[in-house]
C-alpha cells in the first residue's frame, strides 16, 4: 500500500486560461510557503488550460502532476471534439480522469467505454483515475456495493497486465458530488473495503483508492483516517488555492502521523 496520499483537483469546466494561470501560481505560493511530504498532488484543468498550467508547473517547478479530465479511447481520426492519449502525453500530462459520473450521465459513457478509455490510457503509459460511484436510488435500494464492484470489475477487468501501477480508483458517490455534505466516513469505508476486495481479486491491490463528494477541509482528515481511503477527488474545493490546500495539508498532517 502506498505510503503516500494522493489528492487530485477536478476543475471541471471552470477557469479560462488566465484564471487557470492565477490559481496554479497561487498554489506554487502557498505550496512554498510549507512544503507537503506525503502528499502526491495532481490538478485536473480543463483541455484549453493544460499547456499553461503546465508551462507554470515547469517553470517554477511545482510539486504538482497534471491530468485531464477525459481523453478519447481511439488513437487518432475522425472523432470531432475529442483530444487523444498522445496529444495529452505531448503536454506533460501523466493521468486522465476515467468515467466521471458527469461524463457517464451527460455523454452516454458506459462501461465499455470507460473500459476502452482505461486500457487506450495505461496501455500507453499514463495513470488513469478510474471513477466509480453508485446514485442515490440505487444506495437506497442497498445496492450500492455489488453496484460499485461490477462496475469497477468492468472498467478493469480486461487488461489488467497494462494496469498494474497506472492505476487508482475513485469511488464517488453521486448523490453526494457538489451537494456540500460528504459521504459518511462509515459509508466510505464500506465502499473502500469492497472496492479493495475487487482490486485484490485482479491483481491490483497496489492500486490507491480515493473518496470525492464534497470533500473540504475539515472533513478531510476523518475521510481519509475512518473512511480507510488514501485520498481524494476534489471539485469544488480544488477551485480555491486556499480550500484545495487545506485538503492538501489535512491530508499530509494524516500521513505523518501514520508513520
Ligand atoms: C467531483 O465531481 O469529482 C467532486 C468530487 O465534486 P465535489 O468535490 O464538488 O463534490
Amino acid at each position: 500500500m502506498s505510503t503516500r496520499a494522493l489528492v487530485v483537483g477536478n476543475w471541471k469546466m471552470n477557469l479560462d486560461f488566465v484564471e487557470a494561470l492565477h490559481l496554479t501560481q497561487q498554489l506554487g505560493v502557498l505550496l512554498r510557503h510549507r512544503p507537503l511530504e506525503h502528499v502526491d498532488v495532481v490538478v485536473a484543468p480543463p483541455f484549453v488550460d493544460l499547456r499553461t498550467v503546465s508551462s507554470v508547473i515547469e517553470s517554477e517547478r511545482l510539486p504538482i502532476a497534471l491530468a485531464a479530465q477525459h481523453v478519447s479511447e481511439h488513437r487518432a481520426g475522425p472523432f470531432t471534439g475529442e483530444v487523444s492519449v498522445a496529444m495529452l502525453q505531448r503536454l506533460t500530462v501523466a493521468a486522465v480522469i476515467v468515467g466521471h459520473s458527469e461524463r457517464r450521465a451527460h455523454y452516454a459513457m458506459d462501461d465499455d467505454v470507460v473500459a476502452r478509455t482505461v486500457r487506450a490510457v495505461t496501455a500507453n503509459g499514463l495513470d488513469a483515475i478510474v471513477c466509480v460511484g453508485e446514485d442515490g436510488d440505487v444506495r437506497d435500494a442497498g445496492h450500492h456495493v455489488t453496484f460499485v464492484a461490477e462496475q469497477l470489475r468492468r472498467a478493469l477487468g480486461a487488461g489488467t497486465e497494462s494496469h498494474r501501477a497506472r492505476v487508482c480508483v475513485a469511488y464517488e458517490p453521486v448523490w453526494a458530488i457538489g451537494r456540500g455534505t460528504s459521504a459518511t466516513a462509515e459509508q466510505v469505508r464500506e465502499m473502500s473495503r469492497a472496492i479493495r476486495e475487487v482490486l485484490v481479486s485482479l491483481n491490483l491491490g497496489d492500486a490507491r483508492v480515493l473518496y470525492g463528494g464534497s470533500v473540504n477541509g475539515e472533513n478531510a482528515s476523518t475521510l481519509l483516517r475512518d473512511g480507510e481511503v488514501q485520498g481524494f477527488l476534489v471539485g469544488g474545493a480544488s477551485l480555491r488555492a486556499e480550500s484545495f490546500v487545506a485538503i492538501l495539508r489535512a491530508s499530509d498532517d494524516c500521513y505523518a502521523r501514520k508513520r
